[in-house]
C-alpha cells in the first residue's frame, strides 16, 4: 500500500490476456491455421467453425480455460472427422506449438503508463488465468516484472477469487481498480465485490466471455491503456499533478475530457 499523498489507490489489479498483451489474436491464427487444415481434410470451415464453439463452451466446465485446453478441443474436433494422417499430426504439432510460444507484445501505452504509475507509488499486480505455466510464462517474458510486484494465476476468477486476493493485500474495494477486458471474468466480479472496475473494450473478446454489466452505471469505459490516468485521476485516487511530473500529463488522445469514461 502506497503512503504517498499523491497516491490514495491501494492495488491496481491488471488482467493480463488483452489488457497488457495480445491474446486473442493468436487464438484466432491458430483456429485460422486449423480450418486451412480440416478442408485440406474435405471439411469446410462452415460445418468445422461452430463445431469448434460447441465444443470449447462444453469443454470451459471441465478443464478451464487457456491455450492447452483450447488445442485439446481443436485435436478432438479432428480426430472425431478423420483417422488423421501423419503430415496432418504434424501440421497440428506447428499449430499447438505457434499458439503455446506466440511471442508477448504489450498493448499501445501500457509500458510508460505503468512506469508512470510506478514512478507515483501505484502498488500493482496481473490477476490472469489459465494455466499457471503458459500464463507465469507470459508474464515473465512480458518485460513487467521490475514494476509489477506479483502475478496470480488462478484457473478462472470468480468473485471470491477475488475476494481473497484484496484481503490478502490488505486493500479496501472502494481504493482498488481492477483493469480488464472481460465483462464476464474481469468486470462483474470486480462490481460484485465494489472493486472499481474498468473496461478496456477491444475488439476481438472471445464471445463466451461477453456479458451485460451487473451495475452499468459503475462501470468505466476505456478504449486505450493511455486514457488509465485520467480514470485513476476522476476517482480520486491519483493526483494529476503528481502523475503529470515526467509523463507528459494524461493522454486523451480521442479527444475526451480526463475523467470522462462513460
Ligand atoms: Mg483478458
Amino acid at each position: 500500500m502506497s503512503d504517498k499523498p499523491s497516491c490514495r489507490i491501494e492495488l491496481l489489479v491488471l488482467d493480463g490476456d488483452d489488457t497488457l498483451w495480445e491474446s486473442a489474436v493468436y487464438f484466432q491464427r491458430a483456429e485460422n491455421d486449423f480450418l486451412r487444415l480440416m478442408e485440406a481434410l474435405g471439411h469446410p470451415a462452415s460445418e468445422v467453425r461452430p463445431r469448434i464453439h460447441r465444443m470449447d463452451l462444453l469443454r470451459l466446465s471441465s478443464t478451464g480455460y487457456g491455450a492447452v485446453p483450447y488445442m485439446q478441443t481443436l485435436r478432438e474436433v479432428m480426430t472425431e472427422h478423420n483417422d488423421p494422417p501423419s503430415w496432418a499430426l504434424r501440421a497440428m504439432d506447428s499449430i499447438e506449438r505457434n499458439l503455446l510460444e506466440h511471442p508477448v507484445i504489450l498493448l499501445p501505452s501500457v509500458l510508460s503508463v505503468l512506469k508512470g504509475l510506478h514512478r507515483i507509488g501505484v502498488n500493482f499486480i496481473v490477476y490472469t488465468m489459465g494455466e499457471f505455466e503458459h500464463q507465469h510464462s507470459k508474464f515473465q517474458r512480458s518485460g513487467l516484472t521490475d514494476l509489477v510486484s506479483e502475478c496470480h494465476i488462478p484457473p478462472r476468477k470468480t468473485e471470491d477469487e477475488l475476494r481473497s486476493l484484496l484481503m490478502h493485500h490488505e486493500a479496501s474495494s472502494s481504493r482498488t481498480v481492477l483493469v480488464g477486458n472481460s465483462p464476464k471474468s474481469d468486470i462483474n466480479p470486480a462490481l460484485a465485490v465494489g472493486v472499481n472496475a474498468v473496461h478496456l473494450q477491444r475488439p476481438g473478446t472471445w464471445a463466451a466471455e461477453m456479458e451485460d454489466y451487473i451495475h452499468p452505471d459503475r462501470v468505466h469505459r476505456i478504449s486505450g491503456f493511455d486514457e488509465l490516468p485520467g480514470v485513476l485521476h476522476a476517482l480520486e485516487l491519483i493526483d494529476s499533478s503528481a502523475y503529470g511530473e515526467g509523463s507528459g500529463g494524461f493522454l486523451s488522445s480521442r479527444g475526451r475530457e480526463v475523467g470522462e469514461t462513460r
